[in-house]
């Protein structure tokens, strides 16, 4: 999957400080390493990376100072893991643009100059706006299906290309 297209993703499900941390770990790094880089707090920092962890998309080991007896982390990202999370995002996703397809498809929906209304609520109005007197009339709702429907063939075009990589990666 595109590093761009993760990005964003993560970004949108977590925020891009998140999305800051995980660039920086294309080798294993220190909170203090990454706090210093960064040029933010290690407290920062470490609650960040405990909410990557608490996904899974980061792991630490953990290793004991002898002469201090305090520990260092050392912080890794999960290449795996955060392309899971991403697609799992993604099919979310997915699955809410479907609900919202079957509802716009499934529902009448009828509109005056001031709002828009659902079938049976026109019906009890008997078709005329109480606020704008207009008498309530068909929707047409086809341009707002196109969009959705447009962002579902998006998506699941980037889950399929994630698969026939693999293919060719395996190849
Ligand atoms: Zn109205």
């Amino acid at each position: 999957m595109d590093s761009k297209l993760i990005n964003e993703i993560l970004a949108k499900s977590m925020s891009s400080d998140h999305v800051h941390i995980i660039d920086r770990l294309s080798e294993p790094k220190r909170d203090e390493e990454i706090a210093a880089e960064l040029n933010m707090k290690e407290t920062t920092i470490r609650t960040l990376l405990n909410d990557l962890h608490g996904e899974g998309l980061v792991e630490y080991k953990r290793t004991k100072n002898k002469r201090t007896g305090w520990y260092t982390y050392t912080w890794n990202k999960r290449n795996d893991k955060i392309d899971n999370y991403v697609r799992t995002q993604l099919n979310l996703k997915l699955g809410k643009l479907n609900d919202k397809l079957d509802k716009e498809e499934n529902s009448t929906i009828l509109s005056c100059s001031c709002s828009r209304v659902s079938l049976s609520e026109a019906m009890e109005l008997d078709f005329i706006c109480p606020e704008c007197n207009e008498t309530f009339h068909m929707q047409d709702n086809s341009s707002n299906l196109d969009d959705v429907k447009k962002e579902i063939e998006f998506i699941n075009k980037i889950l399929q290309t994630e698969g026939s990589y693999t293919v060719g990666g395996a190849l």
